[in-house]
């Protein structure tokens, strides 16, 4: 009898979680391990880029840093530019802000225009407006969550799309507004739409353990972005507080009512503040939880039979499932 002949599974330690693209717009090349921390004033901090650099993991910085800020920073760890986007809002203020850390870092390649919402006319207007002022800086540009929008701004000039609207854990869209696509859903048709035209998508939101990220990738994001796995670390905004013997750090989405009290001042009387803000248990430094995330993502290959993360997503079969895991012990 003919026995039967198995594939040799990759082994955990080999498999390479490195992924190389060319960007279409910018023409630009990347490498690293596409996990991004989000460009959230609590965890896109420079000490997260520190630690995130030498993972070759990369830290969408968030908007409220200086000039000088970013300076000193540039000046003090070099090696961390080519792993950085400097975010920007759409308003005026934004980009001259933007625009100013540009010229004096050239070393940075990358640029995050996030908006709560990717549908406006000016957001699309303000994408082309960002390309013509920097032809060779990679767009990363977002929110949206359907294919046609992501043509969109891929043809308006964005190299990689920033998809999610409602996922995140701090966000409170989906309740306040109704307004929201399943997070698996829209990676799995939006990145197939920006392949179709040589761009990439972020995950942006909803991964709440290792597991998720994986199916993220699985799904065919190029990058995954995280915001709540990373908070909670030394490496984050805000203090250490103790509660009830307990130590915790502040986690809050960008448009909840403490972010907007610290930025803007106070929530505009029209708009409904859509993040919360929550306590969460001290995590100590944001090494072990990479490594966590990591390990896990190179367990997910070797499961699959992929020798590399880029191949996850070839791999990947989704079964619609009622429960995910035993509760027995939980
Ligand atoms: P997480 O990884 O915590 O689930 O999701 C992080 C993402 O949530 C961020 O990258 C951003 O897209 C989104 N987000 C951050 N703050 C807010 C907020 O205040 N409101 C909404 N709707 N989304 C937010």
């Amino acid at each position: 009898m003919e026995e039967e002949s198995r594939v040799a599974l990759p082994q955990v330690s080999k498999v390479d979680l490195k992924c190389s693209f060319t960007f279409r717009n910018s023409k630009q090349t990347y490498s690293g391990i596409p996990v991004i921390v989000s460009n959230m004033d609590t965890v896109g901090t420079f000490e997260m880029a520190v630690v995130m650099t030498q993972h070759a993991m990369f830290t969408a910085i968030h908007k409220h840093y200086t000039l000088e800020d970013w300076k000193l920073f540039a000046t003090n760890h070099p090696e961390c530019l080519e792993h950085v986007a400097v975010s920007s809002g759409s308003g005026q203020s934004d980009l001259d802000r933007m625009s100013s850390i540009l010229e004096a870092v050239p070393q940075i390649k990358y640029i995050c225009l996030d908006v709560a919402n990717g549908y406006s006319e000016h957001f699309v207007e303000f994408v082309k407006l960002v390309r013509a002022k920097f032809p060779e800086h990679t767009i990363m540009a977002g929110n949206v969550v359907t294919g046609e929008m992501v043509e969109e701004l891929i043809l308006s000039g964005a190299d990689i799309i920033k998809v999610g609207i409602g996922p995140g854990s701090v966000c409170t869209t989906r309740t306040k507004t109704g307004v929201g696509y399943p997070q698996l859903s829209a990676v799995i048709e939006c990145a197939d739409s920006a392949h179709g035209l040589k761009g990439h998508i972020i995950s942006d939101g909803g991964c709440t353990c290792p597991g998720d990220v994986a199916k993220a990738f699985g799904a065919g994001a190029d990058f995954v972005m995280l915001g709540g796995m990373f908070s909670g670390h030394t490496e984050c905004a805000g203090e250490v507080i103790e509660r009830n013997g307990q130590k915790v750090k502040l986690f809050y989405g960008m448009s909840s009512e403490t972010a907007m009290k610290k930025h803007v001042g106070r929530v505009a009387e029209y708009r409904a503040s859509e993040g919360k803000t929550v306590e969460v248990p001290f995590k100590g430094d944001v090494e072990n939880t990479i490594l966590d995330i990591l390990g896990g993502l190179r367990s997910t290959c070797t499961y699959v039979g992929a020798a590399k993360l880029k191949e996850l997503s070839r791999r990947t079969t989704f079964i619609r499932v009622t429960q995910q895991h035993n509760s027995v012990f939980s």
